[in-house]
């Protein structure tokens, strides 16, 4: 295991005690170790330089209190800012539009959107008693529209019947109108991935959304993705426009620091987490646990 900020910071900062305010020097030192352990956290690059220069602005000149070691004091400062930067209120998805109301997942292929879209689904139905129709608009990958009807099956929720030789888009306009017809409150469309983002999947992405006119379009992504993160988030979101994410396998090793970088480059929040494979293992998004990840 790493050694923590806290240890790391207490070496370099708790000999000051009893002087009077962190220079600009005893900052540089202790950003250095907080660096180092963001971009072990796979925090990126870009969103660990201008966390650091806020968290800079806050500690220089900072007061050295008696009641807290300076390296405490510091650990803090990033802590707060930590959980500032991803967001410190809960936003759970927005339901609020006309029934059918439609929730397109998106995201990299294997990045959890079926298996998401099954989880959303049985909350929605069994903690909202929304009645849910799920579409999969996957026409790639052959098992795929095959595994959504599967967790239908498991989790009481409806899917639309399958058709062979039809398009995403033709499928978003054959569920739109199923779910309207059938009374249905809300509409989950899971699309097709790619191992990395390339110009056809924006593009048809961009083609199913402005088709069928989702109020929420959530990107799912691995916890485990690295540096990466900025990138996949920065073209979901440019290119299609996300209004949420959501981060799977936090039950899984990773430190969190996707968590960051995405929420920093799109400002979108995080509005739920996978944590595990289970249709029950989506909680809630609180940023001050996947801070305390981050920090180790
Ligand atoms: P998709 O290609 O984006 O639709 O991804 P899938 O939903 O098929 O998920 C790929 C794999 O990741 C499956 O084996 C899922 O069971 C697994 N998975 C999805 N979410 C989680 C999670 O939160 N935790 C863990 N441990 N596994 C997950």
């Amino acid at each position: 295991m790493f050694e923590s900020l806290q240890d790391r910071l207490g070496s370099i900062l708790n000999g000051l005690t009893g002087r009077g305010a962190l220079s600009d020097k005893d900052v540089s030192a202790a950003l250095r170790e907080v660096r180092r352990a963001l971009l072990e956290a796979d925090v990126a690059l870009e969103v660990v330089r201008s966390f650091t220069d806020r968290v800079r602005e806050k500690a220089v000149g900072a007061e050295i209190l008696k009641s807290i070691k300076p390296g405490q004091m510091v650990v803090k400062l990033v802590h707060d800012e930590l959980v500032a930067t991803l967001g410190t209120e809960q936003v759970a998805i927005d339901l609020n539009a006309p029934s059918p109301v439609t929730i397109m997942m998106v995201g990299l292929q294997g990045s959890g959107k079926t298996t998401t879209s099954g989880k959303i689904a049985k909350r929605l139905t069994e903690r909202q008693r929304k009645k849910v129709l799920m579409a999969s608009l996957d026409t790639r990958r052959p098992a795929a529209q095959e595994q959504l009807r599967v967790l239908g099956e498991q989790t009481g929720v409806a899917t639309l019947p399958v058709i062979a030789g039809q398009g995403p888009v033709e499928i978003a306009t054959r569920a739109e109108q199923a779910a309207r017809l059938g009374g249905y409150d809300v509409l989950i469309l899971d699309t097709a991935g790619r191992t990395h983002i390339d110009e056809p999947l924006m593009a048809e992405m961009a083609e199913i959304k402005s088709r069928a006119n989702p109020h929420e379009i959530l990107l799912v992504a691995d916890s485990l993705t690295g540096q990466d993160a900025v990138n996949l988030a920065r073209s979901f979101d440019e290119r299609v426009g996300i209004t949420g994410i959501v981060l799977t396998r936090v039950d899984g090793d990773g430190r969190g620091g996707a968590a960051l970088s995405m929420r920093a480059v799109t400002g979108k929040p995080i509005k739920l987490i996978g944590v595990g494979e289970k249709m029950d293992a989506l909680e809630e998004f609180h940023p001050s646990r996947i801070a305390d990840r981050i920090l180790g």
